[in-house]
């Protein structure tokens, strides 16, 4: 773990659910608070933006039974193999290695790679042990069939390649002077991973079988997500969180995932 930041609770996906109280209307935009990434190539010129559009693959859906946690297992292992070989080949053209995280599942929060289970997590990428845990309880086996479950997976693989292209280093490297410019940098990892997630599922897209009101209804839910709902103000508001999901999907590739140079409002969090 890194002695600057505590990357396990940055790497948390708070799971976009229906089930959540709908935030209220925005209020008037604040002065935002501008902390832009400075001397950090790895993050605002990483070698991975130049890699042009993920492979288009064939992956299809496995159909997955509401409820079961078992079938939920089998929905996401191909998912997992997918996200490796259109990840792998993106790195390749990067020069940079590859390797396949640890997949493990969990059927209700327990302690992994040494820590809690964060609060509202679905799942967590644990930078250390290049793992990914998938927390399969009731709330995504129910919903598994909506997409929630694939951006899931796939976000936390986000974290994995974030990895393994040196960002998820230089970032716990960032310098910070106070809490709102270090969550900030909290922010743009999230939202980062966000918008891998969509850059992989739109390049798979034409092998699924779905419609583009399953992806609005991803993007609905996606923006009742965000830190309207949390304590913590490190994944973004659902709005911000929603806009770069669909960044990344319809550009299906990295280079539409550079939050590292965005400006301060379009990685804001939501008014406290
Ligand atoms: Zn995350």
């Amino acid at each position: 773990m890194s002695a600057l930041k505590p990357s396990l609770a940055a790497s948390a996906v708070l799971l976009a659910s229906t089930f959540l109280a709908a935030a209220p209307a925005a209020p008037p935009a604040r002065a935002a608070a501008a902390h832009p990434i400075r001397n950090a190539a790895a993050l605002t010129g990483n070698a991975l933006y130049g890699t042009g559009r993920l492979p288009r693959l064939a992956c299809p859906e496995r159909p997955v039974r509401e409820g079961s946690a078992a079938s939920a297992r089998q929905y996401v292992l191909p998912l997992f193999d997918c996200l490796g070989t259109s990840w792998a080949a993106a790195l390749k053209k990067a020069r940079l290695p590859f390797s396949a995280p640890r997949l493990q599942f969990i059927s209700r929060p327990q302690r992994v790679c040494g820590e809690k289970w964060p609060k509202n997590a679905q799942g967590l990428y644990c930078p250390s042990y290049r793992k990914i845990v998938i927390l399969l309880d009731k709330h995504i086996t129910r919903e598994a069939a909506d997409l929630f479950l694939m951006d899931v997976i796939a976000h936390e693989y986000g974290h994995h390649v974030q990895n393994l292209a040196g960002i998820e280093r230089a970032f716990n490297r960032l310098r910070y002077r106070n809490k709102s410019e270090l969550y900030e940098q909290y922010r743009r990892l999230e939202l980062q991973a966000e918008c891998f997630a969509g850059a992989f599922m739109g390049s798979i897209w034409n092998s699924l079988d779905r419609t583009s009101d399953d992806w609005r209804y991803l993007l609905d839910a996606t923006r009742e997500s965000g830190d309207e709902n949390s304590k913590v103000r490190d994944h973004g508001k659902g709005r911000n969180i929603a806009t770069w999901l669909d960044r990344g999907f319809r550009a299906a590739a990295p280079d539409a995932c550079n939050t590292w140079s965005a400006g301060a409002s379009r990685v804001a969090t939501a008014p406290a």
